[in-house]
């Protein structure tokens, strides 16, 4: 009965360029098409001929190869409102960074335009029909309108995206659905995250440690997502703080979509405790503060690098990640090594390095809870490079799948 076949174009087994390609009752669907932000950039292969396609949120793992979808089909693809406006930004940034790193991209600035007449706004809870299927977004609660997918047609399935499933202080976490087939994430699959709690006092901390001795606190953030998480964290602090970077604009994209914060009053009220750069001088000021917040997450651009590249030698000062940081980024050769390349030279870098995991996906227990709620006949695990710590835990319960990029399988 594989009346729902299915297969990887990328990312069944990484954190990185995820695709995937889902036929059901004759209806080709896709679901994201991502790229690795590495050095050079790795873009998933070219997707098959589809009638429709999902993006469950903007980060570039799911969302940077998208562009070329649209200019090589003309086809609607589904997405909630912050989503289809956060997107653009990111690819046009992926762009830029290439441009100026002299790496290819297999796509440019009109389609990225194409991709953003080609959506189509989805929204939580409403139920949507294609042909002969049916569909419904749910919060992810990964980041602010971040979708699963529920499909429904002669079976049902869920495709997660990213998840969180328990609440942060921009989004509420997300809830089970019931489902035949579940296609869940596995970024965390075989480790736990530390209490939040115990996260945020610790950050908190540090800032008060690193600025009683005379340093400056570089909080590097991806900007859709975890800058204005940070906003909330860092709002009762008494410091000169400072917002730099692409964040600022996704402030704003969040603001005029209410719905999707768990609370616009309390971010509104937490971005008024930043100072904004908004022109190249107020960055000198900006040195002159405690706490500057800024993209990029991985240190891969932005303004970050302008920061640390005057600070690099301060061994006061400190750099706070607080993101996954990919392999093969300028973030990770930080973590690992104590340099970064900066402007194209390898620099030690003499600052304090900290890592604070205010990840927005669900750990190992949370998705084992989470998959035992939805109840599913199969479990397909992808988007994470330790499955089997995970399929190991499930298999007794359900039918759980492994699969590879590349090759064909039918449930
Ligand atoms: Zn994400
Ligand atoms: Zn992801």
């Amino acid at each position: 009965m594989a009346d729902l076949k299915f297969r990887f174009i990328g990312g069944a087994s990484a954190v990185g360029n995820l695709s995937l390609y889902v036929e059901m009752d004759g209806l080709r669907m896709l679901f994201e098409h991502g790229m690795t932000p590495s050095k050079p950039p790795d873009f998933v292969p070219p997707a098959p001929e589809v009638d429709a396609a999902f993006l469950t949120h903007s980060h570039l793992d799911h969302s940077g190869t998208f562009p070329r979808v649209a200019r090589d089909m003309d086809i609607p693809v589904f997405a909630t409102p912050p989503t289809v406006v956060t997107t653009p930004l990111l690819l046009y940034d992926t762009l830029k960074i290439a441009r100026i790193e002299g790496h290819d991209v297999p796509f440019d600035r009109n389609d990225v335009l194409l991709l953003d007449e080609s959506f189509h706004e989805v929204h939580y809870g409403k139920y949507e029909e294609i042909g002969p299927v049916s569909f419904t977004p749910h919060n992810a609660g990964h980041i602010p309108g971040s979708a699963m997918y529920e499909v429904n047609g002669s079976r049902s399935f869920l495709f997660t995206g990213d998840i969180q499933t328990v609440n942060t202080h921009l989004v509420w976490g997300c809830r089970p659905v019931k489902t035949e087939v579940l296609f869940v994430e596995s970024t965390y699959a075989g480790r736990e995250h530390p209490p939040r709690d115990e996260v945020e006092r610790a950050f908190i901390e540090k800032i008060h440690e690193v600025v009683d001795r005379g340093g400056k606190v570089i909080v590097p953030a991806f900007a859709v997502g975890r800058t204005q998480e940070l906003l909330l964290v860092l709002a009762k602090l008494d410091y000169d703080m400072w917002l730099d970077g692409m964040g600022r604009t996704v402030n704003n994209i969040f603001l005029q979509n209410p719905e999707y914060l768990r609370s616009a009053r309390k971010l509104k009220k937490a971005r008024r405790r930043f100072n904004v750069v908004s022109r190249s001088s107020d960055r000198k000021r900006a040195m002159d503060g405690d706490v500057i917040v800024t993209t990029g997450g991985m240190l891969e651009g932005g303004p970050a690098l302008h920061y640390i590249n005057r600070l690099k030698d301060d061994e006061k000062s400190a750099i706070l990640l607080t993101g996954y940081q990919v392999e093969g980024t300028n973030g990770r050769l930080l973590m690992d090594e104590g340099v970064l390349d900066l402007y194209g030279r390898r620099e030690r870098i003499r600052m304090e390095v900290c890592f604070y995991d205010f990840s927005a996906h669900a750990g190992h227990s949370e998705l084992v809870d989470f998959i035992r709620k939805c109840d599913p006949e199969v479990v397909v695990l992808c988007h994470g490079d330790n499955r089997e710590a995970l399929a190991e835990e499930l298999r007794g319960e359900y039918k759980v799948m492994v699969p590879d990029d590349g090759m064909e399988y039918g449930v």
